[in-house]
């Protein structure tokens, strides 16, 4: 899960990292509000979406008035923000963040990455952040700083105290710079976090250090023991039906083709998958109900494949270990009676309660078309997308 900067800021802010004034605002006069509660007389107002690379797209904006903050806010709440990092479709600016606006003498890189090989937290840094890091990342290379943590001991002060002096950091800029990378390795620990990146890290004239912007994204798998951090979730970041299906604790990645597929587990899921392209089918959809899925479940799973309006056929095809067929089947007449699924639905079932689970769907006396081998389920998906299509 990710989190906007004003979030992340405020978490990081937690673990004592340094961050400009600010704070979060959801319409022009809160904007200006902001402005004239962190005072000075210059704000940044910095558009919040779950994506990097705003300031090359326009989404952070300088302003030395209250006329400017106003008017800034105005241009980005209810746009939708195209950057190098979003994708073509953009994402929405619903949320501002008013800052102070910092003068900076130097722009720092620090990332924390989750490095999966080395099963480690690796601390990187780059002496040049800002905007152009990933061009400078792969111009100059060698100045990529690396620090791999010992997670029985965690991140030591001697190693942020080497990263902070290999970016050219003097003492009293070092000491606060090392501070700060401490401060982000806890957060990561404490908050099961899998990446905080620190881009830029600035030092200021007269000698602060500061994050000026921060992203952090979280491991799915702990949030159920991070309320703080859970609660940050902002659906209208997320793909709407993958948001749906996480809610429902299914797993759901949208496809290209138009064939629904409802499977449990990942293994036969892929297998239906390559099966149904073989039939001369493309899968629009890969979700897997998982174990132990209740009528709900299922009935879920239907809803989120039939938000997909290119849809045409839909084929469930259920392995039941931990799962019950009959379950399964009740969740398939639960929805096609309530929501009226239009489109043909081929069903195959093996394993736990098959013969239960066939009567469910004869007695219900739905226009179900049943199938008993996974070559015989795809050949009929295909075979009615087909006939869909003449017809
Ligand atoms: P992004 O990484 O999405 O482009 P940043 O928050 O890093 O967004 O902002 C881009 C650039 O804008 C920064 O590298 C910095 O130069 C400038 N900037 C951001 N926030 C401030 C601020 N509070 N004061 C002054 N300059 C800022
Ligand atoms: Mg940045």
């Amino acid at each position: 899960m990710d989190v906007h900067e004003y979030q992340a800021k405020e978490l990081l802010a937690g673990f004592g990292v340094p961050v400009p004034k600010g704070g979060v605002a959801y319409s022009a006069e809160q904007a200006v509000y902001r402005a004239a509660e962190i005072g000075g007389s210059g704000w940044v107002v910095k558009a919040q979406i779950h994506a990097g690379a705003r300031g090359r797209a326009g989404g952070i904006k300088h302003c030395a008035t209250d006329v400017d903050v106003r008017q800034a806010a105005k241009d980005l709440l209810g746009t939708t923000l195209v950057t190098a990092q979003t994708g073509p479709e953009g994402l929405p600016v619903h949320r501002l963040l008013v800052e102070q606006a910092v003068t900076i003498a130097r722009e720092l890189y620090v990332g924390l990455v989750l490095d999966r090989k080395r099963e480690r937290i690796v601390v990187v840094a780059h002496p040049h952040g800002g905007m152009e890091i990933e061009e400078l990342a792969q111009r100059e290379p060698a100045a990529i700083l690396r620090e791999v943590v010992e997670p029985a001991v965690g991140m030591q002060a001697f190693q942020a105290r080497e990263l902070a002096f290999g970016l050219g950091l003097a003492p009293p800029h070092g000491t606060p710079a090392a501070a700060i990378m401490l401060g982000a390795y806890r957060a990561f620990r404490e908050l099961d976090a899998t990446m905080v990146e620190i881009n830029p890290l600035v030092v200021t004239p007269d000698g602060r250090v500061l994050a000026l912007d921060v992203k952090m994204s979280f491991d799915d798998n702990a949030l159920f023991r991070r309320p703080q951090v859970a609660e940050l979730r902002d659906p209208a970041q997320e793909d709407p039906q993958e948001a749906e299906a996480a809610e429902h604790g299914l797993n759901y990645v949208a496809l290209g083709g138009d064939i629904g597929c409802i499977i449990n587990g990942a293994g036969l899921a892929m297998a239906t998958m390559d099966m149904i392209q073989h039939a001369g089918g493309e899968p629009a959809n890969f979700l897997d109900i998982g174990g132990g899925a209740s009528p709900e479940r299922v009935a879920a799973a239907f809803r989120l494949v039939l938000s997909d309006r290119r849809v045409k056929a839909i084929l469930v095809n259920v392995f039941a270990g931990i799962n019950r067929c009959d379950w399964v089947a009740e969740g398939v007449v639960r929805a096609v009676r309530a929501i009226g699924v239009g489109v043909p639905i081929v069903v195959r079932l093996a394993g736990t309660n098959v013969a239960a689970g066939r009567r469910v769907l004869e007695d219900s006396g739905l226009p179900v078309l049943t199938a008993d081998t996974l070559a015989d389920a795809a050949a009929r998906v295909v075979a009615a997308r087909n006939a869909g299509r003449a017809a």
